[in-house]
C-alpha cells in the first residue's frame, strides 16, 4: 500500500513570498499549501536577531502547531548606506502594519541625500525546512545584490523590487519579468540550494 504523499506547508502570509516560493517548488511535483489553506497555522513571532534565526523559528512554529513538513523563509532588504537597515524589520520599516507603499516611500526618504554608488543594497532569503516534529533538518540561504533606484519603476513583484535595481539588468526587479527575478534573486538562490533536500525528504519515488 502507497504512503499518502507528503504535504509541504509553505511558511508564509505574504502573497508575493508565496507566488514565489510555489513557483520555485513546483517542478518537484510535491503538493503545496499556505498557511491561509491550513486551519491549525499560528501567528509565529519573528524573535531572532537574524534572517536564519527568524526562519527557523517560523519553520518550526508552524511544524508543531500543524503537524506538517514546513518550508519557511525569512528575508529582507540590507541597504549599506543605512547601516543594513531594514534587514529583518523590512516588512515593518515604516511601522507594524506598513504596507510596500510606506516602506518604499521611507526607503527613499532615507536615502534622500545619498547618491549614485553609495546606494548599493542586497537581498537576504534564508530558508528552512522542519520536519512534522519541528526539528530542523535543512537550512538555505541566497543573496542578491544591487543598488536602490532614485524613484520606483515597475510594477512586478512585491515589497521592495520597484526600487531595487539589478546590476546584470540595469533595471529593477519591478521592471524585469518573474521569471527573470526567480533564476538571479535571492529566493531563488536560496530555494535551488534548498530542492535537494526537499526531495530527498518530501518526494515519492
Ligand atoms: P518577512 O516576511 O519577515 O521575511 O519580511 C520580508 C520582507 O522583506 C517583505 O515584506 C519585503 O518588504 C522584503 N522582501 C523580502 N524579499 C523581497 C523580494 O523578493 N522583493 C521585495 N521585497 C522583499
Amino acid at each position: 500500500m502507497n504512503a499518502a504523499p507528503a504535504i509541504l506547508l509553505l511558511g508564509t502570509t505574504n502573497a508575493g513570498k508565496l507566488r514565489e516560493l510555489a513557483a520555485l517548488v513546483a517542478p518537484l511535483g510535491i503538493e503545496c499549501r499556505s498557511l491561509a489553506d491550513e486551519p491549525a497555522a499560528v501567528e509565529v513571532e519573528e524573535t531572532g536577531k537574524t534572517f536564519a534565526e527568524n526562519a527557523a523559528l517560523k519553520a518550526t512554529g508552524q511544524a508543531i502547531a500543524t503537524g506538517r513538513w514546513v518550508l519557511a523563509e525569512d528575508s529582507g532588504l540590507v541597504v549599506d548606506a543605512l547601516g543594513g537597515a531594514p534587514g529583518i524589520y523590512s516588512a515593518r520599516f515604516a511601522g507594524e502594519h506598513a504596507g510596500d507603499a510606506a516602506n518604499n516611500a521611507l526607503l527613499l526618504q532615507k536615502l534622500a541625500a545619498v547618491r549614485g554608488t553609495d546606494r548599493s543594497a542586497h537581498y537576504a532569503c534564508h530558508a528552512a525546512l522542519a520536519a512534522p516534529d519541528g526539528s530542523i533538518l535543512a537550512v538555505a540561504s541566497g543573496v542578491c545584490c544591487g543598488r536602490i533606484a532614485e524613484s520606483p519603476l515597475g510594477t512586478g513583484g512585491f515589497g521592495y523590487d520597484p526600487l531595487f535595481v539589478v546590476p546584470e539588468y540595469q533595471r529593477t526587479f519591478g521592471d524585469l519579468s518573474a521569471a527573470v527575478k526567480a533564476v538571479i534573486s535571492h529566493r531563488g538562490r536560496a530555494m535551488r540550494a534548498m530542492l535537494p533536500a526537499i526531495r530527498r525528504h518530501l518526494a515519492r519515488p
